[in-house]
């Protein structure tokens, strides 16, 4: 980074919204919290101010951000061709965890849509992300507050890494679901989510039951930033699968500088590695919302590598396990049984 680019960061608390909207008014960056993870944002419409948010995440230019709205009838001069089930999709999950991908305005800059014709709408439901959007009156266009590439920002203490590459940071404590949203396409013939979150397909199904999942060639996806390196740490991380058995002897004989993410059912003592976190097993939603720190925080301890044990993959484990998938990049150990 050049000298020049180095930004003055005010860290702000609740009281000081009014503060943190007037950063985004004025056409600089805000790191905001949400409900899903931190969102790095920027006033809609202005091509100056949504630059700073690639040179901020170091983010490649085909990847789009989501536009972050107070409630429903801002997507009215947002979108086009609105089918009548987003209607119904914004009016059983917002505000919330979906995303949905409409076709756009012409209005809408092409550093949103990464020069597609389409546009992902969002109405978080936390408190002070809703208020500031209110506060500021016009879409906030923010995809997830991390550098390029690295595990999303799910607490203070993550989001602080950030310091001197945007203009305020406003605090709010950790982010409840973990993940990033559930995204939708409606834009084209068929309903597809492009990304799984916290509303599943199941539950989007009651309202769309064509929707499907996009289970194509990452390269080709429609949903640019799938084909991205995305959520991994510095150390290498590892999808390990096997017999609980087959475990055991596995993080026995595992080194001091590996790590380990596991259900918390397997009953064993761990005294020996002391580099362990226990994800609750039946609770896929406290295992999402600890994921991203977890990650980093091995990072942060030295760690070289992380093992993750598979969960189940109903409800938001479906996007939990998306996300360690991406992060292990293909590594999967299969322990074979001792
Ligand atoms: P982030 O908030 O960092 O997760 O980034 C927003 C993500 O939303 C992108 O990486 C895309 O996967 C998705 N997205 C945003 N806009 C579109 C769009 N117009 N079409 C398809 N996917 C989109
Ligand atoms: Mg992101």
């Amino acid at each position: 980074m050049k000298k020049t680019d180095i930004h003055k960061t005010k860290i702000l608390r609740e009281d000081e919204l009014r503060d943190a909207a007037d950063i985004l008014l004025r056409g600089d960056t805000l790191i905001f919290p949400t409900e899903t993870v931190y969102g790095l944002g920027a006033r809609y419409d202005s091509d100056e101010a949504l630059r700073k948010i690639f040179e901020a995440k170091g983010r490649p230019s085909d990847n789009p951000l989501i536009l972050h709205v107070a409630d429903a009838s801002w997507v009215e001069n947002i979108a086009c061709d609105i089918p009548r089930e987003a209607w119904e999709l914004m009016k059983a999950f917002w505000p919330g965890p979906l995303s949905l991908v409409l076709k756009k305005q012409d209005h809408i800059s092409s550093l949103i849509s990464a020069g597609l014709s389409s546009v992902a709408v969002r109405c978080p439901s936390h408190a002070l992300a809703h208020q500031l959007i209110e506060a500021v009156g016009l879409p906030i266009a923010a995809p997830s507050a991390n550098p390029s590439g690295r595990p999303s920002p799910t607490r203070e203490i993550d989001v602080l890494e950030m310091v001197g590459k945007v203009d305020g940071i406003l605090l709010g404590g950790d982010c409840m679901v973990g993940l990033e949203s559930t995204v939708l396409d409606l834009s084209g013939e068929n309903p597809l989510v492009l990304r799984p979150g916290a509303v599943t397909l199941e539950e989007i199904r009651t309202f769309l039951p064509g929707a499907q999942r996009y289970l194509g060639d990452p390269q080709k996806a429609p949903s640019p930033g799938l084909r991205h390196r995305h959520y991994a740490p510095d150390a290498r991380v590892t999808l390990l699968r096997g017999s609980e058995r087959a475990l055991l002897s596995f993080i026995a004989s595992a080194s001091p500088t590996s790590c380990f993410l596991l259900p918390s059912d397997l009953n064993i003592d761990f005294d020996h590695v002391h580099t362990i976190a226990f994800l609750p097993e039946g609770h896929p939603e406290e295992a999402a919302a600890r994921l991203y720190a977890l990650l980093r925080d091995a990072d942060r301890a030295g760690m070289e590598e992380v093992y993750i044990a598979e969960f189940s993959s109903e409800g938001i484990g479906e996007a939990l396990m998306d996300r360690v998938l991406r992060a292990a990049q293909g590594n999967i150990l299969t322990l074979e049984e001792v």
